[in-house]
């Protein structure tokens, strides 16, 4: 009935989505499903953050702010740049956007065009592959390795003249793994010798554990960073993030921002500036992490015992068991059998088939729960 363009055509509904709509369902009908399977924090955001946002709806700060986001909150953006991740930045040099996930799709938009490439590790998030579809180009998948890092021979293999952008992710969803800094070095240094730039989408860098998180836009001028505030502040619905990249890259972005949403939420971008701002917050985030990875040791402690072999992640709230069977039937029998809610690796590109990705963003008693229903179901392909 609708002649849709080519364009959204091409586009593929959110895999994540998808598992987690049928699991809602069964929800909706009374089952106990254990849900493993958004990308979401469980945590509520800072009551400090909230208080912020309400001051400012009180206030009247209910209208259209600039296209590039209310100057005290780039400020803001400039000086957590400057003392936690090194990255030299001028307030202009900053694009606050509804979410990080737009500021991916404006880095698309920007800077591909039909026959481009743009290359990603397998597996890779989600919305990367389809950011890049829509602004017309085409997805290249470079491998990764047994440990589920670049592959930085096959990495140098897959770049070529038509190459414009690499997306680089660490703390990485799917897998949870963070790259090392040698290996995001090498990554950018190849990208740069072939006149390419590098997205480095570090929306996980504060939910780490046993490494350090590097940012290769402090060293390199190829580099576009990107993060945003709903994973460290739980602050998914509030739909905040940023990109920071020279002025010129910045205020090509802004026009399509412009033409598009316009702006931020203003009073969203209030609250913002008190997440950076509010030193009693680091702390909260300190427990929130520590949480995190002692659900994480008690879902690998369950992986264990229920031999699936599984690469400890080291930052992000996702781990990525290996299943060796298609991710799709396991990853619904475990919905229709055991009632618990999990992604197919697949969903991520090729590299994730044999894998399942599991959000470990659920209370430990829940993740516990999970395991010993596993463990006492009759399984056909685990
Ligand atoms: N990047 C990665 C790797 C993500 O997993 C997500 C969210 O799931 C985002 C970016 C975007 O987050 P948001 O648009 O909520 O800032």
């Amino acid at each position: 009935k609708y002649d849709f363009s080519t364009r959204i055509r091409q586009v593929n509904p959110s895999a994540t989505q998808q598992i987690a709509d049928k699991a809602k369902e069964l929800s909706q009908r009374g089952e106990d499903v254990i849900s493993l399977g958004v990308g979401e924090p469980d945590f509520d955001t800072p009551v400090e953050v909230k208080e912020c946002a309400k001051e400012a709806l009180d206030d009247g700060f209910v209208h259209y702010t600039s296209t590039k986001g209310i100057r005290e909150l780039r400020e803001e953006i400039v000086g957590k740049l400057e003392e936690e991740n090194q990255i030299d930045a001028g307030i202009e040099d900053v694009l606050v956007t509804p979410g990080g996930k737009f500021s991916i799709f404006l880095v698309c938009q920007a800077f591909l065009d039909e026959n481009d490439e743009a290359i990603l590790f397998d597996p890779a998030w989600v919305s990367y592959d389809e950011c890049v579809k829509l602004a017309g180009a085409e997805p290249v998948w470079s491998e990764t390795n047994a440990n589920l890092k670049p592959d930085l021979e096959d990495f140098k293999d897959k770049i070529n003249d038509s190459t414009s952008l690499v997306i680089l992710n660490s703390p990485c969803n799917p897998t949870g793994q963070v790259y090392d800094e040698s290996t995001i070095k090498a990554v950018t240094e190849i990208a740069r010798e072939n006149n390419c730039l590098v997205m480095s989408d570090e929306i996980y860098e504060k939910i780490i554990y046993e490494k350090e998180h590097y940012s290769p836009g402090s060293e390199y001028d190829n580099v576009i960073t990107v993060n945003g505030f709903s994973k460290t502040f739980s602050m998914t619905g509030w739909r905040l993030g940023y990109t920071v990249a020279e002025e010129e890259v910045i205020d090509e972005m802004k026009k399509i921002q412009q033409h598009s949403v316009s702006c931020p939420t203003s009073f969203a971008q209030k609250g913002a500036v008190c997440a950076y701002k509010n030193k009693e917050i680091e702390s909260k985030l300190e427990g929130m992490v520590l949480k995190y990875r002692k659900r994480r040791d008690t879902l690998l402690k369950g992986l264990k015992s229920l031999d699936i072999e599984c690469t400890k992640p080291e930052g992000g709230f996702y781990a990525f068991p290996y299943i060796g069977t298609d991710s799709f039937k396991v990853s619904e029998e475990l919905l229709d059998k055991c009632h618990i809610g999990v992604t197919p690796g697949k969903a991520f590109g090729d590299g994730g088939k044999g894998y399942i990705r599991i959000s470990y963003a659920q209370s430990e008693e829940r993740i516990k729960e999970a395991i010993e229903r596993i463990r006492k179901t009759e399984l056909e392909y685990i």
